[in-house]
């Protein structure tokens, strides 16, 4: 089990209103499954990606990454824990005045990797991830596909359990989303590296989930294989 979600609430408060974002939320992703999580603007998709992220903590629930409970973590538990979680933005967040293997070598230094280690490691990730020609380009310089494959690479720089990525196609067009979703099926079975997907559009899952779940309102309104979700009435 990668992630564990259980019964997790998230409650945002202006003045005395009360907002529902998640409502009793239960989900298991399983290691080496590529999970979707789809829902339309406002479902909540964000506020679960923000507590998978270790970005804001539930209002009630637990969320379990394999055996540490992510809700329960001191600032230093934290920090080694977000290692385990990449992350893949839909507008890349790259750093602009460095170039693609700088971005990926980025966490890497964070991290205290040496320069030796850091270079033999940026370079496996440029192969993965077919950019050995732009390995000097800075992100101007890139389509937006590309710019893509150094967020992949960035994330998974240093080895995480997890891949979430963030409405990572949703800035592409359509043939380059295809690409950057093959890629990341392939990643998946090469690497064996679990992958949670959020997004608004159906086609995204499709092509590449094992498994999915439907949120609406804050809540899971339907979960399972493609196959089961599009067999409901
Ligand atoms: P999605 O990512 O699916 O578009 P969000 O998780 O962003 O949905 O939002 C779910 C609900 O929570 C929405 O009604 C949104 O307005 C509200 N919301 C999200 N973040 C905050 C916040 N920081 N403060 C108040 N309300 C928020
Ligand atoms: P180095 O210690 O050699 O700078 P880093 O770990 O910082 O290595 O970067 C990894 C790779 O990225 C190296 O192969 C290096 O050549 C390249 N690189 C690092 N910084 C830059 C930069 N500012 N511009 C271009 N390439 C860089």
């Amino acid at each position: 089990m990668v992630f564990s979600i259980e019964s997790v609430s998230k409650e945002y408060r202006s003045g005395t209103k009360v907002l529902h974002a998640l409502d009793s939320v239960s989900l298991k992703i399983e290691d080496g499954e590529i999970f979707g999580i789809i829902g339309k603007s406002g479902a909540g998709k964000s506020t679960l990606l923000r507590c998978l992220n270790l970005l804001e903590r539930p209002t009630s629930g637990r969320i379990l990454l394999g055996d540490t409970d992510l809700t329960a973590l001191s600032p230093a538990q934290l920090r080694d824990t977000r290692k385990r979680i990449g992350v893949v933005f839909q507008h890349f967040n790259l750093l602009h005045s460095r170039s693609v293997a700088a971005n990926i070598a980025f966490p890497l230094e964070v991290a205290g990797y040496s320069r030796a280690d850091r270079r033999a490691r940026v370079d496996e990730l440029i192969e993965l991830v077919g950019l050995e020609d732009r390995r000097d380009a800075f992100p101007s310089q890139l389509s937006g596909g590309q710019k893509q494959r150094v967020g992949i690479a960035r994330a998974l720089a240093a080895s995480p359990d997890v891949l979430l990525c963030d409405e990572a196609t949703s800035a592409l067009d359509s043939d380059t989303t295809d690409s950057i979703l093959d890629l990341l099926a392939d990643l998946n079975r090469r690497l064996g590296v679990t992958i949670v997907l959020i997004t608004h559009e159906l086609n995204v899952v499709r092509r590449i989930c094992h498994r999915a779940a439907l949120i609406d309102q804050g809540r899971i309104v339907d979960e399972g294989t493609l196959t089961e979700l599009v067999a409901d009435p």
